[in-house]
């Protein structure tokens, strides 16, 4: 049999690391322009990461009709989706529906885990092995390995010793979790914590939330469609895509991005009044204190705000001291927005304590629970919401060799995460990213960009074929200025402020150079780039021929 270690690698023209959303859509357009291709999936099904995060409470925060494929007229007319905001089964079930509809689970091998790839100089193909030591060979090679991938495993002394049932929401067991009559505690208050806190508090007999730093979170508005409202949107399809193309954010409905977006229309907040400022926050609660024009641009306006939140979290959480802990101590924006369901609320219920690990840090995990500085808290279940190695960690996972032997994991780690468009790295000819850092998708619609970025490496693959390249090859020069493009259209932001470590800036992992790891300058704009780009014959690529 070919494929297996020692024999013959099995030959594709194009192989796709990754069958979530963006590599379900790569197999599929490539396959439609006639190249064998071979999807490569770790996970023993298709969905990336809504096959692996399937915590409780799991929800996107863009809406469905948005946070969809826009390629298929059929299956966006066909798929029903029954809420705004999507919950994670359905979500997973809309990536199965789409790859049976296009027949696509054939060219996906699931419980695939690539292992190394490395990139053949002289014949211009890479060498892809696998965990049980299969090997693939293709000229090209897409990595679709995803931006939030790659979890974090919190360096916590004492975890291995833990005698009570450990979780971790992104790799949650399949058949859930029953936490009835459980003691149990959550580590993290990123999107996750917040979201798995009320449904979790639901269910637990007790439920502690470790938190080390307090999140900014605005109320969700996820409900159900009402009947024949899922029926007008789809009707009115066309006008939605191209709302959703045109927009910054690559979601023109509402969503967790709103906020970046809709501040700029709102008043000032340093020239409002204080009955101006009361008046929002009773209004609007949280979102109130924090919809104005200036928070993102004004560091004195963003500490009122946070004032303003602080005040409207006490109007809903009645302990005045866990109220005053759930007040963040970092500015307002520095990190991806959070919606919830219900997350302030839980603190009012009798079963549910906060233990603020700012005031008392975690000292170990031990052999019955988490031991802080004020004590210890007899734990049956501990379940890790502690977030991703974001952007770079899946790829750097794997030993990807480049030219001369250079290893991707080390470029980035030694230079910091840097790529030419989000598309290519300089060293690492013939490997497309998709998503990759200095693309917009961090602080936008991902499946928007990744349907624009797939339909680039699309039209280069055929353009490549056509001109009869062999090779194509970002240039460190041109990899340089994108980075410094990037770079500089989020100088003086407050997404740099140095007290606030994200998975925006790689601050959430120790020893990763701090650097914001996306294209801000919107999602028409990016798109337009890339296309004036590949218009130009490549500009800041190297195309050669074989030999
Ligand atoms: P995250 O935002 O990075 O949050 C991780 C949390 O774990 C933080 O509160 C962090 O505290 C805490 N933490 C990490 N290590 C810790 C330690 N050793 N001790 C105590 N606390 C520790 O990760 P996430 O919540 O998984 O979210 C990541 C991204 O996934 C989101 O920003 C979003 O893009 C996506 N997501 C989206 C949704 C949605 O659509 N609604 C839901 C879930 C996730 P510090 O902040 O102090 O480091």
């Amino acid at each position: 049999m070919t494929g297996q270690a020692g024999i013959h690698p099995r030959e594709y023209d194009v192989v796709v690391v990754g069958a979530g959303f963006s590599g379900i859509c790569a197999v599929n357009r490539f396959r439609d322009l006639g190249l064998s291709v071979r999807a490569l999936e770790a996970a023993d099904a298709v969905g990336g990461t809504w096959r692996w995060n399937r915590y409780p409470g799991a929800r996107c925060d863009i809406e469905s009709i948005e946070y969809s494929y826009s390629f298929s007229e059929d299956i966006q007319q066909e798929w029903v989706w029954t809420e705004t905001l999507p919950c994670q089964p359905e979500i997973e079930a809309y990536l199965n529906f789409v790859v049976d509809r296009l027949d696509l689970r054939k060219l996906i091998q699931a419980s695939t885990e690539v292992v190394s790839m490395v990139f053949d100089e002289d014949n211009d193909r890479w060498l892809l092995t696998t965990a049980t030591g299969e090997t693939f060979r293709a000229p090209y090679v897409v990595a679709a390995t995803g931006i939030l991938s790659a979890p974090l495993d919190p360096d916590i002394p004492g975890k291995e010793r833990y005698g009570g049932v450990s979780l971790s929401t992104a790799r949650y067991p399949d058949d859930g979790f029953d936490y009835a009559g459980k003691r149990v505690g959550v580590i993290g208050t990123g999107s996750t914590g917040v979201q798995a806190v009320p449904v979790i508090a639901d269910a637990a007999a007790h439920l502690w939330v470790f938190q080390r730093s307090a999140a900014y979170t605005l109320p969700s508005n996820a409900r159900p469609f009402v009947p024949g409202e899922l029926d007008a949107l789809k009707a009115d399809y066309a006008a939605i895509r191209a709302a959703q193309r045109a927009a910054h954010v690559g979601a023109a409905r509402i969503s967790a991005f709103s906020v970046m977006v809709e501040v700029y229309s709102r008043p000032a907040l340093l020239t409002a009044t204080p009955e101006e400022r009361q008046a929002a926050v009773e209004e609007r609660g949280v979102a109130g204190a924090l919809y104005w024009s200036d928070v993102f641009t004004d560091m004195d306006a963003n500490a009122i705000a946070r004032e303003l939140y602080g005040e409207a979290i006490a109007r809903i959480v009645h302990d005045p001291a866990t109220a005053a802990a759930l007040v963040p101590t970092y500015p307002f924006g520095c990190k991806r927005p959070i919606i919830d369901l219900g997350y302030y609320e839980a603190f009012n219920r009798d079963n549910v304590s906060l233990v603020d690990l700012r005031a008392s840090p975690i000292v170990e995990i031990t052999e019955s629970g988490i031991r802080t500085e004020a004590g210890e808290v007899d734990l049956d279940v501990i379940v890790f919401a502690t977030g991703f190695d974001a952007v770079t960690g899946a790829l750097s996972a794997i030993e990807v060799r480049g030219c001369g032997g250079l290893v991707l994991g080390d470029v980035w780690r030694d230079a910091g995460a840097e790529s030419y468009l989000g598309l290519q790295v300089a060293g690492f000819p013939n490997l497309f990213l998709v998503q990759g850092p200095g693309s917009p998708s961090l602080a936008s619609n991902f499946v928007t960009v990744l349907e624009d970025s797939i339909d680039w490496i699309a039209t280069c693959l055929a353009d490549l074929r056509a001109g009869g390249y062999s090779r194509i090859e970002a240039l460190p020069a041109a990899q340089a200025e994108w980075t410094a493009l990037t770079t500089s259209l989020v100088e003086g932001s407050v997404l740099l402020d140095p007290s606030c470590n994200s998975w925006w800036n790689g601050g959430n992992v120790p020893g990763k150079k701090r650097r914001y790891l996306s294209y801000v300058g919107g999602v028409p704009e990016y798109r337009k780039h890339c296309i004036a780009v590949a218009e130009d014959g490549y500009r800041g690529f190297a195309l050669s021929t074989p030999g």
